[in-house]
């Protein structure tokens, strides 16, 4: 048996970046890994998929731009699992 080596919760904030590759998004543990005692991790993904469907929604009568899309759900991707965030690591540090 192996124990899950990574407890520490991990946050990766690429709508910070300046520029982007185009078609490519990150969501789910890639993009906010959560302490698995938590049980949280689903959760995040789920969140994923929804800002997903909210920036392709909030597109749907405009063009495709691929780098548009990809600000609209690194940023509200980021906005939605900020509480989950806070949560986890209030938990992590203080145990409250
Ligand atoms: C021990 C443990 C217990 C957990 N318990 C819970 C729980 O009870 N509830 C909960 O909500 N969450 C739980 N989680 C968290 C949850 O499993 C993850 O948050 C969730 O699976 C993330 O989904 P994902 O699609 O981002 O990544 P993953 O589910 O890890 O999927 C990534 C996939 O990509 C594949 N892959 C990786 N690299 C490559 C590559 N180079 N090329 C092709 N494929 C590749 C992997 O094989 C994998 O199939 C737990 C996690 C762990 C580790």
């Amino acid at each position: 048996m192996r124990p899950f080596a990574v407890a520490a919760g991990r946050g990766r904030h690429f709508e910070r970046l300046p520029r982007w590759p185009g078609k490519f998004l990150v969501g789910g543990d890639a993009a906010l890994t959560l302490n698995p005692i938590y049980a949280l991790g689903m959760t995040a993904a789920g969140l994923g998929a929804l800002t997903l469907e909210a920036c392709l929604r909030a597109q749907r009568h405009q063009r495709p731009r691929p780098a548009e899309l990809a600000q609209c759900f690194h940023t509200r991707l980021a906005e939605a699992t900020a509480g989950l965030w806070r949560t986890v690591m209030r938990e992590d540090h203080t145990g409250r």
